[in-house]
C-alpha cells in the first residue's frame, strides 16, 4: 500500500502506508490528530470550531487491526471498530467457558447502549480510550479489569496498565505526543472473579451516560472471602475514576449484608461531587453509584449461592 496525502488549505491529511510511516509521521508532527472513526473529531471540527491542520488516518494499518487470543485474554487494535469488536467477543462468549468471560460480557453490555449502529459501525476503541471523556462507557470497565494498552512511539514500545494514573487530567491520557495507541489486552476472567458494567443514562438507546461503571472482584479459592476488588466510574469527576479507598476497605472481607453497608457508606464519601459539578444532577450521581454497587452486590450473590 502507499501513502495517500491531501494537501488542502487549511488540513493536511495523510493516510500512511504502514505503521513505520505512521511513527515518523507522528515523529515530525507531534501535534497531528489520529483519526478513525472521526465521530469525536468531526465533532469538535463542526461544532467546537477547533482545527487539527495535520491529520494522519491509521484505520488500514494492520498492526492496529490486530485481534489475536493470547495468554491471558483478546488483544485488539485501537482501530478496530466497535462492531468488530462486539463480533469477537461474541463469538469468544460463544466458544470459550463461560467463567473466562466474565469481562467480554461487561464489555458487551456497553456496546449494547453504546450510541446507534452507524457510529459503532466506525467509531474505533482507541477512538474511546484517547479521547479520555469523563462519561465514556467502556473506560470504567477497561480500567476496573486492569486493561492493557500497548503504546508506541518511533524507536519506543510500552506497556501501561489502564489504572487511576492513566487519565492525569479532563481530556488527558498520559501518553506522550509522539505515541500512539496500538492495542489493548482484554482479560480472560477466572474462577471465582465476577465482572459487571452498568451504564444509567437518560435515555435508554443512543444517549450519553449520567453515570457508568465496571465492578470487578474475586474471591478466595471456594469461598467468599474478597481476595481483590476493583470499581471504576464514569461520571464522577472529571476523568474516569477508581474508587480505591472503598476497595481497599473491602478486602478480606466475606461477601454479606455487612460488607454492604460498609461499601455503601465509603462509596458516599469518596464518590462525592461538589454542588457546581460540571453536568448536575449531583444527589442523582451520587445516589447511582451506591445503587449500581448493589445491583453488583445482587448479581455476585446469586452467582456465589
Ligand atoms: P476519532 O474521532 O477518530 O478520534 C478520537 C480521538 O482519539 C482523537 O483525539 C484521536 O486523535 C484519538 N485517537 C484515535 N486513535 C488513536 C490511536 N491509535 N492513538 C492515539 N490517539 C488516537 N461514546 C461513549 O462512550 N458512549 C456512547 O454512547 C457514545 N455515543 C455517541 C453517539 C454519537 C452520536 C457520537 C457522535 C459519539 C458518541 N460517543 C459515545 C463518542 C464516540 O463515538 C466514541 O468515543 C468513539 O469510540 C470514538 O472513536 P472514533 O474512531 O470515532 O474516534
Amino acid at each position: 500500500q502507499r501513502e495517500l496525502r491531501f494537501i488542502g488549505e487549511r488540513v493536511l491529511w495523510i493516510q500512511p502506508c504502514c505503521l513505520k510511516e505512521l511513527l515518523e509521521l507522528k515523529a515530525t508532527y507531534p501535534n497531528a490528530k489520529l483519526v478513525v472513526g472521526n465521530t469525536e473529531v468531526g465533532i469538535e471540527m463542526k461544532f467546537k470550531n477547533l482545527l487539527y491542520p495535520v491529520i494522519l488516518a491509521p484505520a488500514y494499518i494492520s498492526e492496529l487491526n490486530i485481534i489475536q487470543h493470547i495468554q491471558d485474554g483478546i488483544q485488539v487494535g485501537a482501530s478496530v471498530t466497535l462492531t468488530v469488536l462486539g463480533d469477537v467477543l461474541h463469538a469468544a462468549v460463544k466458544n470459550l467457558p463461560a467463567q473466562k468471560t466474565e469481562i467480554f460480557k461487561a464489555v458487551l453490555e456497553q456496546l449494547r447502549w453504546f450510541a446507534g449502529q452507524q457510529i459503532r459501525n466506525v467509531a474505533a476503541v482507541g477512538g474511546n480510550i484517547m479521547t479520555a471523556s469523563p462519561i465514556s462507557d467502556l473506560n470504567p470497565v477497561f480500567m476496573a479489569a486492569g486493561c492493557k494498552l500497548t503504546v508506541m512511539s518511533k524507536g519506543e514500545k510500552r506497556v501501561l496498565e489502564m489504572d487511576d494514573k492513566f487519565f492525569p487530567g479532563y481530556r488527558k491520557t498520559v501518553l506522550k505526543q509522539e505515541e500512539i495507541l496500538l492495542s489493548i489486552e482484554i482479560p480472560y476472567t477466572r474462577k471465582g472473579q465476577y465482572f459487571s458494567a452498568f451504564k444509567q443514562s437518560p435515555r435508554k438507546e443512543d444517549d450519553i451516560s449520567i453515570v457508568t461503571c465496571g465492578m470487578n472482584v474475586f474471591f478466595k479459592e471456594q469461598s467468599n472471602i474478597v481476595e481483590g476488588i476493583r470499581i471504576s466510574y464514569g461520571g464522577m469527576a472529571p476523568v474516569t475514576v477508581l474508587a480505591t479507598a472503598t476497595c481497599n476497605r473491602l478486602l478480606n472481607r466475606q461477601w454479606n449484608e455487612e460488607l454492604l453497608e460498609e461499601a455503601c457508606t465509603s462509596l458516599a464519601e469518596e464518590m462525592s461531587l461538589s454542588p457546581s459539578a460540571p453536568g448536575g444532577m449531583v444527589t442523582y450521581r451520587r445516589t447511582l453509584t451506591i445503587s449500581l454497587f448493589y445491583k453488583f452486590f445482587l448479581t455476585v450473590q446469586h452467582k456465589l449461592a
